[in-house]
């Protein structure tokens, strides 16, 4: 048996025979030295090829909208939309003209140069939409080469193995013959994830050892831990066929709660929303019906790339997310750098206390620039839907103050140079035990508070969270902890704001009721644990019982 590494799509088990991907390779004759096509029979034909795809496109559309929702189908109105993009559409022509030469030619250049262009810009939500780039040439390409693209299946139920697999070739698949599929490229935040995630589909990308040899082999593709298992034994397989069983009847059963209200049995309620670090995840959120984004991790825009992410390209991350769950609220916590993130860029000096030191609103607000940089996205974007802020690692109302002075002065300043804003609500977040202390002086300047439970054990218990040998010091159940958040509760009732937990505990359903019982008006957990929550809530019943156990 050989086992394999990848990048988990979807939490899932195929079970199957590999398939791996030939596809007809397009030769096109490099035309660099020898111009030879007649310029006006191939604009011709880059038309007619452009009109073909651009219905092609109709066609996906229509198709992914059936399997696989609005969202996910307008990838295909975004392609089409690329085939009518003046500037890149040109550049083909320009090129048809000035060589001259032929079509294919063309396409292919300027699709590599227009696609290359946005993936240097070092950023995974950029690179996944130049993948989009490539798949509206390599459409190009298919009509005016005559290749037929539907031939990356066979007869049989199969998990595909590729290179990489475009939107556009995704959706084309027979579901029926589709158990799942693993790539050696490709992201998480790719379209074709999102379009496996939104189809259930398991699947893994950036799979390095996936190759040709495994072409006809059984294999498992466990998507709960991101391992390709080929070749397994019997006893493998009945294990996991079991476990697969097993993942679809709780599937299922949670997929009935969907719509449902967050109720015990006694009509108390509690909201659930989800926690999230990029757009990838909001298929997520609406797959798992939450309620809304109760924390969107920011600073994870800022990670893996050479520079800060500008004004513009965080508008356009956050105005999405706004846009797709509008009215939802999402609550987008400010970046919360430093500690055990740290981007070279950021130029961070080496600390003795990283978790102590220099870190969220005290970066933001030591480097007002870089700050502001965010807040002014962010201040745009709220024209787009529900959005609420909050500030990281506050410990008293000082911090609060200063971080609501910039975003009024950003406000300012956006409004003077004519920018239109929107409304936002501003939250602060509980994470240290100086903010508990000083939880009314908060409470009176703020719209809602969320807890952090995480950082909140680290600093009241004083235990570093990235310290492995302190695990036998861990209780997630302190009673330090527990009366922080009653405490937290309790100030903020008595302002008449409410109180969110977006720490990893809001997921613990060891918890759940002691969460209602406290008075807890929401929790912000993975999406994927909204559904186990909301199971766990419809069948307490809090007029039994006794009060909160601290
Ligand atoms: C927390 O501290 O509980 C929290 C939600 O934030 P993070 O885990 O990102 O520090
Ligand atoms: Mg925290």
């Amino acid at each position: 048996m050989q086992a394999a590494n990848g990048k988990s799509v979807l939490e899932g088990i195929a079970i199957g025979p590999l398939r791996v991907v030939h596809r007809a390779k397009i030769v096109i004759r490099d035309e660099t030295q020898s111009p030879a096509a007649d310029p006006a029979r191939e604009l011709k034909r880059f038309e007619a090829a452009r009109l073909r795809a651009i219905e092609q496109q109709k066609t996906l559309y229509d198709k992914a909208l059936a399997e696989a929702g609005d969202e996910i189908a307008s990838v295909f109105s975004i392609h089409a939309m690329m085939l009518e993009d003046q500037e890149f559409m040109d550049s083909i022509r320009e090129l048809i003209v000035s060589g001259p030469h032929s079509a294919e030619y063309a396409v292919r250049v300027s699709g590599d140069r227009h696609a290359s262009v946005i993936a240097d810009l070092d950023d995974a939500y950029m690179a996944a939409r130049s993948a989009d780039i490539e798949d509206v040439t390599q459409t190009l390409l298919d009509v005016l080469t005559g290749r037929d693209p539907d031939t990356l299946q066979g007869e049989t139920p199969a998990i595909l193995v590729a290179e990489d697999l475009a939107p556009s070739e995704t959706v084309r698949l027979d579901k029926k013959l589709l158990l799942g599929f693993v790539t050696r490229r490709g992201s998480a935040s790719s379209h074709t994830a999102i379009l496996a995630r939104s189809m259930s589909i398991p699947a893994l990308v950036q799979c390095d050892a996936a190759c040709e040899e495994w072409n006809g082999r059984m294999a498992i593709l466990d998507g709960h831990t991101g391992c390709l298992y080929v070749d397994p034994s019997p006893k493998m397989l009945e294990i996991f066929r079991a476990r697969r069983a097993e993942d679809e009847r709780r599937q299922a059963m949670l997929a009935e709660l969907r719509g449902k209200p967050n109720q015990t049995l006694d009509g108390v309620q509690i909201g659930i929303e989800a926690n999230i670090s990029g757009v990838e995840d909001v298929a997520a959120v609406e797959a798992n019906d939450a309620e809304g984004v109760g924390l969107f991790r920011s600073e994870f825009l800022y990670l893996n790339r050479n520079a800060a992410p500008s004004e513009d390209e965080q508008f356009a991350i956050y105005k999405q997310v706004l846009r797709r769950l509008a009215p939802r609220r999402v609550v987008v916590r400010t970046c919360d750098l430093g500690a055990d993130k740290t981007p070279e860029y950021m130029q961070l000096a080496e600390e003795t206390n990283p978790a102590l030191g220099y870190r969220a609103v005290r970066i933001c607000l030591t480097r007002p620039d870089f700050f502001k940089t965010q807040l002014r996205a962010l201040l745009r974007a709220a024209r787009y839907g529900r959005l609420a802020l909050r500030f990281p690692m506050l410990t008293g109302p000082k911090e609060l103050a200063a971080c609501k002075a910039l975003l009024a002065k950003c406000r300012e300043e956006l409004t003077a140079e004519g920018v239109p804003v929107g409304p936002v609500e501003v939250g602060a977040m509980i994470e240290t035990p100086a903010a508990v202390l000083c939880a009314d002086a908060l409470a009176e300047n703020c719209d809602f508070f969320s807890v952090g439970t995480n950082d909140l054990l680290q600093y009241t218990c004083a235990l570093d969270r990235q310290n492995q040998h302190l695990e036998p010091f861990v209780d997630m159940h302190h009673p330090a902890l527990l009366r922080s958040i009653q405490m937290t509760v309790e100030a903020a009732h008595r302002h008449g704001i409410p109180v969110c937990i977006c720490g990893e505990l809001g997921a613990d359903l060891t918890m759940t009721e002691w969460f209602l019982r406290t008075g807890v008006d929401s929790l912000s957990v993975n999406p994927g644990a909204v559904l186990p929550l909301r199971e766990m809530i419809r069948g307490l019943d809090l007029s039994a019982g006794s009060g909160p156990k601290t």
